[in-house]
């Protein structure tokens, strides 16, 4: 009996050295793994020894025959995966343990001290990665501007996604060692500086995270009825900066912009029954809204053709699950040619099935998300209830009203006091994490890691090996006796 993995795949690949017989892919070590929308169990290789499942942070594996209805569609996702790569037992990437060819320090060797800022996922697998090491012994700092630690894994994944959050467990692990000191409610920049943290540290990891809406380059972009997807969810998770912040849920329709998966997790939220969120991390403030909102529809709009959507087959299985979604047939015609890489070839043709899946049915009552494709946003004015979008519908001009607008189009980061920053990208410039000067130059001692290093993409455990590259940088300078700490 195969093991499949299921919806909530957190990518961080802890399952991949466990199986015996390397059937999970794609690995840390494979071109694909950046990319991949989850990870994949070849149920033609799998021996079902259980091992991969004690090892998953987000409790995603699970045999086949325990399959829920609702996880059912993954049992042919995971199979799927090898009928367009091959199968694993010919994939020539197998895991390789990082530790190969690391020394011990020499006893007496200098503790390798590091300020981390940030207590997000990227904060804690940098200090896991650190731990990890056995060339080098660490002293950490964590410093968080919040009260509590989690980032976005508190306050950006969705309230309902409870097993996902479960990965705190595992950060709460790496931060009660006592290698680790935690300094939360500490803002560098504000209660403490950048050159106080270098100082006093070797090297200062910045993993800030990317937490802000990008700007929605639209005439009427800026209005008060249009706001980023990334401020509801905060706010609806309880974030204390966005605590007070009103959404308008009085008319019937909210109107998202962008279909990556914050898009689908904001539709999902609007649409789903309010009582699931109870006793979740779900604020009770936005659990009221909830239970008080007028909204029956949400329409996704997304200006390319749903061989390009943003979001990924396992969030859209999650969207279907929780509510009806309607997809117009026509929208599955006529589309781009298929990508050359087999991997990215094998995503879109998943996406179309889920979505064929989907096309045509049209709830006559109760709330519904509504995936709309080929609508390029225009122009956005406020109503008298509301807004107005107008939109190029394939060609043809078009508008739809609505009460709320929310800009789902992609995050970043913001910049640090004191720290170089790069306004285009909204990330740290930097070159494997070594954070460069204004003279393209690495400035010693500080290195980014995460969605400030490289941009919001992928998912939480794509940021293991973000941190693992970073920690590299940080040890080599250290060996190198580049690195000084008072
Ligand atoms: P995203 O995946 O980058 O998607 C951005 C969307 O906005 C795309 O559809 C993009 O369209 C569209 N867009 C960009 N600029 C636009 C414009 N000017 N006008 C109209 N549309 C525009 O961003 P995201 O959804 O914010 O997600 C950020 C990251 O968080 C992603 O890596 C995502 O996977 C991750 N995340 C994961 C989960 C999960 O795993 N459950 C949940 C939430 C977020 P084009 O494609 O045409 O550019």
């Amino acid at each position: 009996m195969p093991h499949v993995i299921v919806q909530n795949c957190c990518n961080d690949a802890s399952c991949v050295p466990e199986c015996p017989v390397d059937c999970i892919h794609p690995t840390p070590e494979e071109p694909g793994f950046a990319t991949a929308e989850m990870l994949y169990i070849d149920p033609d290789v799998c021996i079902d020894c259980g091992a991969c499942i004690d090892a998953c942070p987000v409790s995603a594996i699970t045999t086949d025959y325990e399959l829920t209805e609702e996880m059912a569609p993954f049992e042919e996702i995971n199979a799927d995966y090898y009928r367009a790569v091959g199968s694993a037992a010919d994939l020539d990437h197998p895991y390789t343990d990082p530790q190969l060819g690391r020394r011990r320090p020499p006893d007496g060797a200098e503790t390798l001290r590091v300020a981390v800022v940030g207590a997000g996922a990227a904060g804690h697998y940098a200090v896991s990665e650190l731990q990890n090491r056995i060339d080098v012994r660490c002293e950490i700092d964590v410093y968080e501007r919040l009260p509590e630690p989690g980032g976005l894994v508190r306050f950006g994944v969705a309230p309902d996604h409870a097993s996902t959050k479960k990965v705190q467990e595992q950060f709460a692990a790496a931060r009660g060692r006592n290698d680790v000191s935690v300094h939360l409610g500490v803002a560098v920049g504000e209660d403490v500086t950048h050159e106080e943290l270098a100082r006093t540290h070797h090297a200062v990891i910045y993993a800030v995270g990317a937490l802000h809406g990008r700007p929605l380059p639209l005439p009427g972009g800026g209005l008060p009825v249009v706001a980023a997807a990334a401020d509801f969810v905060a706010w609806y998770n309880g974030h204390p900066d966005l605590a007070g912040r009103r959404f308008d849920l009085s008319h019937e329709r909210v109107v998202v912009l962008g279909n990556g998966n914050v898009a689908l997790d904001v539709a999902r939220v609007l649409t789903a029954d309010p009582e699931v969120f109870v006793g979740t991390d779900m604020s009770d403030e936005a659990v009221e809204a909830l239970r008080a909102s007028h909204v029956r529809e949400v329409v996704v709009l997304a200006r390319r053709g749903p061989d390009h959507a943003a979001f990924t087959a396992p969030e859209l299985v999650g969207l279907a699950r929780a509510v009806p979604v309607v997809v117009d047939p026509s929208d599955l015609e006529n589309l781009d040619a298929e990508p050359a890489d087999p991997q990215a070839a094998h995503y879109v043709r998943q996406k179309l099935a889920l979505l064929r899946g989907l096309a045509g049915t049209s709830p006559a009552e109760g709330r519904r998300v509504v995936l709309r494709f080929g609508t390029r946003p225009t122009a956005i004015t406020a109503t008298d209830d509301g807004a107005s979008v107008a939109f190029d519908d394939h060609g043809t001009e078009s508008s739809l009203d609505c009460g709320q607008v929310l800009a789902a189009i992609g995050l970043r980061g913001t910049a640090v006091p004191g720290l170089p920053f790069d306004e285009a990208g909204g990330v740290i410039p930097n070159a494997d994490g070594r954070v460069l000067g204004d003279d393209g130059a690495p400035l010693p001692g500080v290195y980014a890691s995460g969605w400030i290093k490289r941009g919001a993409t992928g998912v939480i455990g794509t940021n293991r090996y973000d941190a693992r590259g970073t920690v590299d940088a940080v040890v080599t300078d250290f060996h190198e006796g580049l690195l000084t700490a008072e």
